[in-house]
């Protein structure tokens, strides 16, 4: 039976990924070598870095000055990498989750850090509004998306301040004014490529004004001079993040998975807040992820949880235990899942009211 997969990440990849992926695993640009036993500064692997670091500039439309670079340690590197490299004095946090407050707990290793807001009070189930940020602060970091709680920042904020971006799970999700981000980070498991490789997208111009030291790994400035050569790059999740951006491509770009990413979403709200066996944990709906859809059974069914997980596996779809910290279901609906797995779920949905 067809899989549909609604893993939070590392999560579906499309086709096209695994495919040539795994044909490359086993026979890399015809050379008779897998791309895993080959030099990383082989002519044919650098042709592969810099396609990748070329489709992400075309793909975001990446503005002069702005570099993209492909570094390993995870987006958890980067929380503190941020920082290291651009907190001077004072640098705004918003805590909108989990991973917001790991980011932030990092910041304060090199600075003042001011929390602008949070939403701990209500299990993060909303996206904190109308916060001031304070004029002198270095940047807001904000999670665009939260990938535990499922509230994500739809829109590119303008408070007047710089802004530095986890957007690990809805990166390349729909189309970015890129212009308003010193830096932009995302580890790849979710919407780009197997866990391994983590892209920063990195405006140069806010480079090199810190007094501190900074180790040579971590300062963006190395890796953008090298072009991610500097040490040896998780080369089969690069390969694989080119083929992910190539099908992005050929599938219209950012603002055609934006769309299909809000068809998806809707299905699936649609049918949580019409049904009266589910609620969604996040009402307002501009808060809602259109990457991690997280729900749990109406006050009155919560003892249904087991049947409706039982009856929805046994339609084919995987993945879909919410967060031990949120509970109920989490529908992860990232770029590479079809809408024919969202309406599978729904159809589960639907036959579980019927027959209750
Ligand atoms: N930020 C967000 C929003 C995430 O969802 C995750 C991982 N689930 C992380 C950061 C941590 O990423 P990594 O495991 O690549 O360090």
């Amino acid at each position: 039976m067809k899989k549909h997969n609604f893993y939070a990440g590392p999560s579906i990849l499309p086709e096209y990924t695994i495919k040539n992926t795994a044909e490359a695993v086993m026979n890399f640009a015809g050379t008779g070598l897998s791309v895993m036993e080959i030099s990383h500064r082989s002519k044919e692997f650098v042709a592969v870095m810099d396609e990748a670091i070329s489709l992400v500039n075309e793909l975001l439309d990446l503005p002069a000055g702005y570099k993209v670079i492909f570094v390993g340690g995870g987006a958890s590197t980067q929380f503190c990498m941020a920082p290291f490299n651009l907190l001077k004095t004072k640098a705004a946090y918003l805590n909108t989750g989990a991973w917001a407050s790991k980011a932030q707990k990092e910041a304060k290793l090199f600075g003042e850090v001011v929390e602008v807001a949070s939403s701990k009070d209500k299990n993060y189930t909303y996206i904190p509004k109308n916060f001031e940020v304070p004029a002198d602060a270095d940047y807001l970091h904000i999670t665009s998306n939260n990938t535990i709680y499922g509230t994500e920042i739809k829109t590119d904020l303008d408070l007047g301040v710089r802004l530095v971006a986890d957007m690990s799970s809805d990166i390349f999700s729909r189309p970015i004014d890129v212009s308003k981000y010193d830096i932009i980070y995302a580890g790849a498991q979710k919407n780009l490529a197997p866990s391994g490789v983590t892209i920063a997208i990195v405006n140069e111009n806010a480079l090199g004004q810190v007094e501190r030291a900074i180790p040579t790994m971590l300062d963006y400035r190395t890796h953008i001079e090298k072009e991610s050569m500097f040490n040896t790059p998780p080369v089969l999740p690069v390969f694989a993040a080119l083929q992910t951006l190539q099908w992005l491509k050929a599938q219209g770009g950012v603002a055609e998975m934006q769309k299909k990413n809000i068809e998806k979403a809707s299905l699936l709200y649609d049918e949580i807040d019409s049904n009266k066996f589910f609620k969604a944990t996040v009402e307002a709906e501009e808060d809602r992820s259109l990457m991690n859809i997280c729900f749990v059974m109406n006050d009155e069914y919560t003892e249904l949880e087991k049947d409706f997980m039982e009856l929805a596996t046994s339609k084919g779809c995987v993945g879909i235990k919410g967060h031990r910290s949120v509970g109920g279901f989490r529908a992860s609906t990232y770029n590479a899942l079809p809408k024919e797995s969202v309406e599978v779920l729904v159809a589960a949905m639907k036959e579980f009211a019927a027959k209750h």
